[in-house]
């Protein structure tokens, strides 16, 4: 072969292998369900493998019988909700894969017009803003006062992103207070002491998207006292842990979490064999 055929083969294949591996994105990255008169779609910043390193509070016997690998199923996930009355996300990652994944789904930024914050991690708030600039250009930015009041990275991430926010003051899961039509935010201090979730709830259904609650399903299900390093306060994180997941597993309402791996949805219920602790079961 002459050098000329060598690197166009050589060219070509990249751009299959490059092609291959964005289809493998959009269908590993993404997963979309109805919620009431909403479409809500789970976008994939990343599909990982948690460590034992960042538990905080389990024990070596329990270790050892639900992560007998050393290791769990870990994600970073974005959502986004769809109805007619436009494009809202809940977080933006790290801004990764966030842009490519909505494209997928035939959404542009400038589609985006809310934008609801957990908290102030890199994670979460990455996808703000793009090489320093606001990465939305028509979004309102809606976060809770304690978390900005607490965050340096998030009052400088929202000067960077340029005003347009709305402090809410969150409620209680049973009378969260309406930040949307359809969507009520509800105060879970303790990953971050304004660590906020979100309650979409349209036509008798509903979907709790419930932020950094958990970070290792494997064992914060069945054992929901396990904290991990990530908790600003590990103690006050595992007692919201727990009532919120007795909430919804008593209310049979299916939570949405940044850390759930592929499809990152799914229904909590009691585990009847392990008194205090819970099963989740992914949607599919
Ligand atoms: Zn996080």
């Amino acid at each position: 072969m002459k050098i000329e055929a060598v690197m166009f083969a050589v060219i070509a294949s990249f751009a299959l292998a490059a092609a291959l591996a964005s289809v493998a994105c959009a269908s590993d990255g993404v997963f979309t369900m109805k919620v009431g008169g909403f479409e809500v779609s789970m976008l994939s910043e990343v599909q990982r493998k948690g460590g034992l390193d960042i538990l905080i509070g389990a024990s070596s016997s329990d270790v050892e019988r639900f992560i007998p690998d050393g290791e769990y199923p870990n994600a970073v996930a974005v959502y986004m909700i769809r109805s007619a009355d436009g494009v809202v996300l809940v977080d933006t990652g790290y801004g990764t894969a966030l842009e490519r994944n909505m494209e997928s789904l035939g959404v542009r930024p400038e589609d985006v017009k809310d934008i609801l914050i957990t908290h102030s991690h890199g994670d979460h708030i990455g996808g703000l803003l793009k090489e320093e600039e606001r990465a939305f250009p028509n979004a309102r930015i809606h976060v809770s006062k304690a978390e900005y009041e607490w965050s340096p990275s998030m009052r400088d991430a929202l000067d960077k992103y340029g005003g347009d926010v709305n402090m809410i003051g969150p409620g209680t899961l049973d009378d969260g207070a309406e930040v949307l039509p359809g969507v009520r935010a509800i105060a879970a201090y303790g990953h971050t002491p304004g660590h906020t979730m979100f309650m979409l709830e349209s036509k008798g259904e509903r979907l709790l998207f419930w932020g950094d609650l958990t970070h290792a399903m494997a064992i914060q299900m069945p054992r929901p006292g396990v904290s991990v390093r990530y908790d600003s306060d590990p103690v006050k994180a595992a007692e919201v842990r727990k009532s919120v997941l007795e909430y919804v597993s008593r209310n049979k309402i299916p939570a949405a979490g940044a850390h759930i791996a592929y499809p990152g949805v799914g229904d909590i219920s009691a585990d009847q064999e392990n008194p205090g602790g819970y099963r989740f079961t992914p949607k599919n």
